[in-house]
């Protein structure tokens, strides 16, 4: 690849509903612009089954239908997409930012927009890390069609955990969801649809302890926190889904983190570091949706353009 060819304006670093909807709007500025992404484009949503609250779907759409719309748009206006593997390593130059993808692959930007969302937590108990794959799974999309007819337990009671537990029932016998408090943290329209669903048995104000099985998940042993009783869940799955940690290890070292590695960015997506921008998921900010994503990636873009025309 000539020099011209890994020469930007933009890097965008992550592809989902952020990453392109900045490339969106990055390239119809005329921006030379590439997004780089590691997995599959989309983001998170690509491995939610609906996406019931996303504007101008009325039916809702399917969580793998988003991104590839996204990306279909984004590139009719010229967007870049490249796909690269883990180990991406930006260096700061006093007139933008080398990056480095791999060996030999380096790309240069005058303005680089992290776009690279958050991931799964680990709960951190026994067995989880042992199990997983076996049984213990963040993914219900990806992993929920194995247990046709089996009980499975979902960890958590936040959207997330809600909305994956519906979406078991349609293979699974039953769902337990089991939660720390006796209340939800999930919206109250999932709320209701969990509470009339005939599969779905909460078990409120339980914590989990160990999730047990030799060569697969045979249960999990949960705690009640209000008589200190022990009892095991006799499951063949457990979905974990107790919230989401920013994928912020790449520029750590470059921009103001909070407490919890999400990037210190307020709505103009300013970092703290001057030519980064920090657009969606991984940026502090109250309400993590679709819908605040693609506002973070269309201010990225445009507060890119302005740096670049003034630097
Ligand atoms: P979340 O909202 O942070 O909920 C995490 C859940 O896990 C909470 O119920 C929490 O309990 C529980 N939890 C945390 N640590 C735990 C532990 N150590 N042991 C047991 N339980 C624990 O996470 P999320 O559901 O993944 O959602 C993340 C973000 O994405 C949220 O902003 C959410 O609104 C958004 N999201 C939106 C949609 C949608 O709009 N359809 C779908 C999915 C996600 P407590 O409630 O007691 O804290």
């Amino acid at each position: 690849m000539s020099d011209s060819e890994n020469r930007f304006d933009v890097l965008i670093i992550g592809g989902g509903p952020a990453g392109l909807t900045a490339g969106l709007y990055a390239a119809r500025a005329r921006l030379k612009c590439v997004l780089l992404e590691k997995m599959m484009l989309g983001g998170q949503i690509a491995t939610t089954e609906m996406v019931d609250n996303y504007p101008g779907f009325p039916e809702g759409i399917a969580g793998a239908e988003i991104g590839p719309l996204f990306e279909t748009q984004a590139k009719r206006f010229g967007l870049e997409v490249r796909q690269f593997k883990e180990g991406l390593k930006i260096e700061r130059l006093s007139d933008g930012f080398n990056v480095a993808c791999g060996a030999d692959e380096v790309l240069y930007c005058k303005s680089l927009i992290v776009a690279t969302g958050s991931g799964w937590t680990p709960l951190g108990i026994p067995g989880e890390e042992r199990l997983r794959g076996a049984g213990v799974s963040y993914c219900a999309t990806c992993d929920g069609a194995f247990f046709r007819d089996q009980e499975l337990a979902v960890i958590g009671g936040g959207n997330s955990a809600v909305e994956e537990a519906l979406f078991l029932t349609k293979f699974a016998s039953k769902v337990y969801i089991i939660h720390r408090r006796d209340q939800l943290r999930a919206e109250k329209i999932v709320q209701e649809r969990a509470f009339a669903n005939p599969k779905i048995e909460f078990v409120w104000s339980h914590i989990p302890l160990e999730i047990v099985g030799n060569d697969g998940v045979e249960g999990v042993l949960v705690k009640d926190l209000k008589t200190d009783e022990k009892r095991l869940l006799k499951v063949a799955g457990a979905f974990i889904y107790v919230g989401m940690k920013a994928d912020s290890e790449i520029v750590k070292d470059l921009v103001k983190l909070d407490e919890r590695g999400y990037i210190v960015a307020g709505e103009d997506t300013v970092t703290s570091c001057p030519g980064i921008f920090a657009a969606g998921d991984v940026r502090v900010k109250p309400l993590r949706q679709v819908a605040t994503a693609i506002a973070d990636g269309a201010t990225a873009a445009i507060m890119a353009e302005k740096y670049i025309e003034n630097s």
